[in-house]
């Protein structure tokens, strides 16, 4: 891959080392910041450890992925070659999405492998669920166990009662084709608490659901997010807005908070939470007021007509009289009503907007998280942002923002089972006809309003009962067995939510498994190979290894072949899922994980012709180099392919809106008032609080047992702008009572000017806990005290904040944090968007100080409350509830795994 400007001007200035340079000999060779490949199974570097005197140390490099967040950035594990076991890992420079770079979550891998804390054997509830009782016992019996439950459970006939509820999957399409071999309608996402809200604004223009934005071209950069640059595709996009900015472009940040993305930009608007599709409007109007709007990617991608023919009949259908009638449908969206709503100055509504107006095809955007799912009506954040894209003629092009299926390679599987045959109603309840995920954020309230329960419930990397808002209720439904008759948490590490389980199955880390990955990093596509590093290490050293748990520690399995070896044993020789587990290469027998991939790689275009120049197959590529680039760049495929809408163009006009009951948004507008709205504040005393930014060192819960990364942010305290302060009467470390729909609980203020007036800001990544009878995660644990009050009433304590202890790592005894912050999801109401059904995660809360008796970390729920609210927020949807046709919801769009045709369709 040729080298960037930036990566040119960096080398040139020796920031970075010449990476062309491959002439070194072992330890003594002039210094360099990677060895070629060729050299990675004999890699000599001296011992940091003997310095100053010369040690030689021999390593293994095996490339790999990270699995601390999405991006799934090359990892090159250092396994040294005298103990057999990685010292470290660094990043991978053939991986065209990082590029040899990570953030801190990547080379923290090694504190999770070497976690004195981990799960290494499988264990089985003992006593109450809930309670904490646990014995060791074999993979032969877990297997067994769960396998006779979930036959039992697929002999019944229901499609609908195993459930595999998945935070982060990590790997293209692995486990949908699992449960399609059992014919379950059984995926369950997190997506509803994540991206949904955008995803749906985006899929009403054109079906794609996630943007992605061409940073390191684009003249301007446009963010709309809390954590954009520190969670989702963090260190790729990253390092490509600075490259971007390094050529020229302006950092637009849209952000009541000062993110660390915020703190660099060249504008920061700090607007009110939900007031962003204002903004974006009035910047859309200035397009057209200015006539800086692409007439031909309009005129010829754009269903303008079909809204002339739907709302103006008695107009010409002429593409002038369009624009005319656009503008006047836009006047409304003045400059001062944007300032208004988003209660920034009008001055630099109109700055800002005059740079984007003038972007042209070079306006790279990008929402995730924050306003798309924080607010009611967060959907129409996107869709306004993309309008911006559509008039500028930004969409798909060279520095522009492409979908980003477009970057993302799909595998070809051996074997396709077919597509369930059944709908899940717990997962997509009728009235929810838009909802573009899942609502698992609302499971809980509708098995408690008996619309179902599950028999056999898998978790993996997911843990609700923290992570989501309202966990008491979440406690609640693991607990009572007539709801989840059986809980499996595949974990590699204790959580909260395996503390309610039945079965806790130990499950590798990134270095430790296989999978398959391809995101929207660049405007390239790549694919990469997670690959078992110590398997690969023992192919290198010709010692055969038949399954990664013989070399992973304990007995720590991969989740591919659990997967496969528990759908053998479900079926007793008469329900026709064996058939799926056979070998494309050898009749009648079970395929191997190996040939999974083999059959996978020999598909990817390129890839045979690039391995046959190496010498080797195309499993052999992927194992030596873990990456490889398909496509440079991806840009105008519309001109090939159309678009994937019902009227093949971007649709600006949706019928599927007007069919389904939103006539009043058949096109992007500022119609939904956010919940917390300032208007739906109540008075003085009333806050928004923005809980979902996220750290850069932290992902959820899966950081927890990295030990640099929680020495590094182990504290949550509240973001309270100085007014704020003033008006409360606090000062820095004082604590304060934020109280929510459904509880309360108790945190310490941070005062600072990175939060905007009348907002109080607590990031939901810390505040982990355990309680006395449970294990792990000490680094970033309190240990809580939970009661049960009665009448749905519960009361978490901290009995202690974090504390060293004595393990076989020394640092253990080491740790000097003692402050593990607070759990503040629990006191969060669930709030589903009526529309696309994303948990609507800003909450209005009061504040106050904590009176006598209360202490900081404290925490109270009324689960019956959050029942009561539930229903309130339901109750938007079921008024609008339509199903035209029948149709639960438009057929066109997409829906994680599809079902038949025939279950989209309502049943009288
Ligand atoms: S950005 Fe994500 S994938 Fe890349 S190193 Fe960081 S945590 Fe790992």
């Amino acid at each position: 891959m040729g080298k960037t400007f930036i990566e040119k001007v960096a080398q040139r200035l020796r920031i970075i080392p010449n990476l062309n340079r491959r002439d070194a000999e072992g330890a003594n060779g002039p210094l360099r910041a990677y060895p070629d490949p060729n050299e990675w199974h004999d890699h000599v570097e001296l011992d940091a450890n003997e310095w100053p005197k010369m040690v030689e140390k021999r390593y293994s490099l095996v490339p790999t992925t990270c699995f601390n967040c999405e991006s799934a950035c090359g990892l090159l594990a250092y396994v040294d070659k005298d103990s057999g076991q990685v010292s470290k890992f660094e990043g991978n420079p053939h991986h065209p999405g990082s590029r040899g770079r990570n953030c801190a979550k990547g080379p923290a891998t090694i504190n999770q492998i070497n976690d004195t804390e981990r799960i290494l054997h499988p264990m089985r509830r003992v006593g109450p669920r809930g309670e904490g009782g646990w014995e060791r016992i074999s993979w032969d019996e877990a297997l067994d166990e769960i396998s006779t439950k979930i036959r039992d459970s697929l002999k019944t006939g229901a499609k609908d009662r195993v459930v595999y509820h998945v935070g982060r999957p990590g790997h293209e399409g692995y486990t949908n084709r699992i449960l399609k071999a059992w014919g379950v309608d059984g995926h369950n996402s997190h997506t509803n608490i994540c991206s949904a809200g955008a995803r749906t604004g985006y899929a009403l223009w054109h079906r794609h659901d996630r943007p992605s934005p061409d940073h390191a071209n684009a003249k301007v950069i446009l963010l709309t997010s809390s954590h954009l640059e520190t969670g989702h595709y963090f260190n790729p996009h990253a390092q490509r807005i600075l490259e971007g900015m390094m050529d020229g472009a302006k950092l637009i940040v849209i952000d009541p908070r000062l993110s660390n993305t915020a703190a660099m930009a060249d504008h920061w608007l700090p607007t009110w939470p939900g007031s962003e599709s204002a903004l974006f409007l009035s910047w859309a109007s200035m397009i057209l007021e200015r006539g800086l709007f692409d007439r031909d990617f309009i005129e010829n991608w754009v269903n303008w007509e079909e809204w002339l023919e739907a709302d103006h009949p008695g107009e010409p259908r002429e593409f002038d009289r369009f624009i005319e009638l656009l503008r006047e449908e836009y006047a409304q969206y003045t400059p001062e009503f944007a300032a208004k709503e988003c209660r920034i100055p009008v001055e630099q509504v109109i700055e800002v907007g005059e740079i984007v107006a003038n972007s042209g095809s070079k306006l790279a955007t990008h929402v995730w998280r924050a306003a798309a799912i924080g607010n009611l009506g967060g959907w129409q954040v996107s869709r306004t942002l993309h309008l911006l894209n559509v008039l500028t003629g930004s969409v798909g092009t060279e520095g522009g923002t492409s979908p980003n299926s477009w970057s993302k390679y799909k595998p070809d599987l051996f074997d396709i089972p077919p597509d369930p045959d059944g709908w899940n109603e717990l997962h997509f309840p009728p009235e929810y006809t838009l909802s573009h995920y899942e609502m698992s954020h609302i499971l809980p309230h509708l098995i408690k309003d008996g619309r179902g329960a599950m028999d056999v419930y898998f978790t993996r990397v997911f843990n609700p009962v923290w992570t989501y808002p309202d966990g008491f209720s979440w406690i609640e439904m693991l607990q009572n067995e007539e709801s989840v008759g059986c809980h499996v948490a595949l974990t590699p590490t204790w959580n909260e939510t395996a503390f309610f389980a039945d079965y806790v199955l130990p499950m590798g880390h990134a270095s430790e498994r296989h999978d398959v990955n391809s995101y929207a990093t660049s405007s390239g596509k790549w694919v990469a190979f997670r690959q078992p590093v110590l398997r690969e290490y023992a192919r290198r050293e010709g010692k055969e290894v038949e399954f990664t748990h013989e070399v992973n520690p304990g007995e720590v399995w991969e989740e591919d072949e659990f997967w496969n070896e528990l759908s053998w044993r479900i079926d007793d020789g008469t329900m026709g899922i064996r058939e799926h587990f056979m070998s494309p290469y050898r009749e009648g027998e079970r395929i191997t994980i190996d040939e999974y991939y083999q059959y996978m790689f020999e598909r990817i275009p390129g890839l045979p012709e690039a391995a046959e120049a190496e010498g080797t197959d195309p499993l052999g590529y992927m194992r030596k180099n873990g990456a490889f680039l398909i496509e440079e760049a991806t840009y105008n495929k519309h001109e090939e392919d159309g678009w994937p809408t019902p009227s093949g163009k971007q649709e600006f006009y949706s019928n599927s809106m007007v069919e389904f009951g939103y006539p009043e948004h058949s096109i992007p507008h500022y119609r939904v008032m956010s919940h917390v709205h300032p208007d739906n504040l109540q008075g003085e005393d009333e806050y928004c609080l923005l809980p979902n930014f996220r750290l850069p060192q932290h992902i959820h819960s899966r950081s927890a047992n990295a030990k640099w990364l929680a020495e590094i942010a182990h504290r949550n305290p509240l973001w309270v702008h100085p007014t704020d302060a003033t008006k409360l009467g606090v000062g820095e470390g004082d604590l304060l009572k934020v109280e929510t729909e459904i509880g309360w609980f108790i945190d310490k203020v941070w005062v600072t000017e990175g939060i905007k007036p009348g907002i109080i800001g607590c990031s939901h990544h810390i505040g982990r806990w355990r309680r006395k009878q449970d294990s792990g995660n000490r680094y970033m644990t309190n240990e809580v005290e939970i009661e049960d009050m009665g009448d749905g009433k519960k009361r978490m304590r901290t009995v202690t904040g974090v504390r060293p202890w004595m393990s076989d790592d020394p640092d253990t005894n080491r740790v000097w944090w003692r402050d593990g912050g607070v759990h503040q999801n629990i006191t969060h109401a669930v709030q589903p968007d009526p529309i696309s059904g994303a948990h609507c995660w800003l909450q209005k809360v009061k504040i106050s100080r904590p009176v006598e008796g209360e202490k900081y970390g404290d925490v109270e729920v009324d689960t019956n409350k959050s029942f009561e609210y539930y229903k309130r927020w339901n109750e938007m949807a079921k008024e609008k509830e339509v199903h035209p046709r029948g149709e639960r919801r438009p057929l066109w769009m997409k829906r994680p795994l599809p079902p038949r045709k025939e279950h989209w369709f309502i049943r009288e």
